[in-house]
């Protein structure tokens, strides 16, 4: 049975609208609040739509596991022949432990220790993509030592301007990540002096919530230059990753770019190109795919504003409090009430601690619920415990049925590994 994986827009939701065939309402009833559920259906179908966009093409997705890392999500990404793109060797571990093979994994990041390369040496993942001539010098170090030769790419920042918000901006020249094409160059140029790597691929990644295709099309022309520029010169190239990036629909208005036209840009700017295509989707993927439950805990009538505090809060959801995101609120009351403008605020003592501000929603109670939107990516993953606040429970949701893929942390596993200073020594 096919079951609706999307919620309808606005800020009510219709009695009988039901998440990935589930009642959101009857499941809050069994699990407290706040908790996130996510629809697999509607990550499958996020995944179907790019495959299919990809169509004919020597392509795989590596899925961006730091947008959203339960293990769950990731056996859902394994099963569809997704691979991972990786930045620790924490997400290395959770990739391999919920059966990502390591043939489809590949690795980013600026701050690469020597302990996680030679641990993601050890497994053998896809490739490496490198930031920095010193982590090169560092991969052939230990290429050489473990007596294996590494897959590299060198990740290009192509300084363009991906028009999203500045700390979601990776690819303009300040940035920390990647190398020009003229330090890139001299790579190639130089490759005798690194055997034990294999510095066949690019790599691109601009930014993140990208709703506008030029950008891409923009940074892939440039990578395509020197792909072209790089096979003249006698450097067969194997792979070029084109990251990730794609945006979702946080509020009204806003829509993701459609996978046909994405994947026409990437067909346009690679025409030619015969090794294979790799792509780092994270939020795309699992955004909308994803729901913060949460219920009223009291109204408060301020001097100035009225507020709406809940139960949930900026350790369970950082985004607002981060980057001033805007996400869709949700009154999930069935009757319709009249409507007020509402500062809705969690319990945490900080004036951050604010989900969105002078918000009309449906006059609201204790006890009401509410459900915050698209928060299946960057959600959770960068959940905290602060004001000891234990981890929320997360639920993964699929055709009518749901089950529980995070239990919510226990105050005693909230203070494990902490304990009171006994055992001093002197280093
Ligand atoms: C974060 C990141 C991604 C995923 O970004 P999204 O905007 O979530 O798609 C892909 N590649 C790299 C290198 C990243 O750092």
């Amino acid at each position: 049975m096919q079951h609706t994986a999307t919620l309808a827009a606005g800020d009510t939701l219709h009695p009988d609208a039901l998440f990935d065939g589930v009642d959101l309402r009857r499941l809050a009833e069994r699990i407290p609040t706040p908790f996130h559920a996510y629809s697999a259906n509607a990550i499958r179908a996020r995944i179907a739509g790019l495959q299919d966009a990809l169509h004919g093409l020597d392509a795989t997705l590596c899925y961006a596991i730091k947008a959203n890392s339960n293990v769950a999500i990731l056996q859902l990404m394994a099963e569809a022949g997704v691979g991972a793109d990786i930045v620790s060797s924490g997400e290395l571990w959770r990739a391999l432990h919920a059966g990502i093979p390591a043939e489809r994994i590949v690795f980013s990041g600026v701050g690469k220790t020597a302990g996680e390369i030679a641990e993601a040496l050890a497994a053998g993942i896809q490739r490496f993509n490198l930031e920095s001539a010193d982590e090169l010098d560092m991969l052939q170090t230990l290429a050489e030592e473990l007596g294996t030769t590494a897959r590299a790419a060198v990740r290009i920042n192509p300084d363009v301007d991906a028009q999203t918000h500045a700390k979601i901006s990776t690819g303009k020249a300040e940035n920390k990540f990647g190398v020009s094409i003229d330090e890139a160059r001299r790579w190639f140029a130089g490759s005798a002096r690194f055997p034990n790597v294999r510095l066949d691929g690019l790599h691109v990644h601009i930014g993140s919530q990208i709703l506008s295709v030029e950008p891409f099309r923009l940074a892939l022309a440039r990578v395509a230059a020197f792909w072209r520029e790089l096979e003249n010169a006698g450097h067969a190239i194997a792979s070029i990753d084109v990251g990730g990036g794609l945006g979702v629909r946080y509020r009204e208005g806003q829509a993701p770019i459609a996978p046909a036209d994405y994947g026409q840009a990437i067909r346009d700017a690679l025409a030619g190109f015969r090794g294979r295509i790799l792509l780092e989707p994270g939020r795309y993927l699992v955004a909308e795919a994803g729901v913060l439950l949460t219920r009223v805990v009291r109204v408060k009538q301020g001097e100035r504003r009225r507020f709406l505090v809940l139960d949930a809060a900026m350790n369970d959801l950082l985004r607002p409090s981060l980057y001033d995101a805007w996400h869709d609120i949700v009154a999930l009351v069935g009757e319709p009430r009249p409507r007020h403008r509402y500062d809705v605020v969690g319990p945490v003592c900080e004036t951050g601690d604010t989900f969105a501000v002078d918000r009309e929603l449906p006059e609201l109670r204790a006890g009401d619920l509410v459900l915050i939107r698209t928060t299946g990516a960057y959600g959770a993953a960068m959940a905290s415990t602060y004001n000891s606040r234990p981890l929320a429970a997360e639920v993964l949701l699929d055709s009518g049925r749901h089950a529980i893929v995070r239990r919510r942390q226990s105050f005693e596993e909230m203070v494990a590994g902490e304990q009171p200073a006994r055992d001093w020594e002197t280093a």
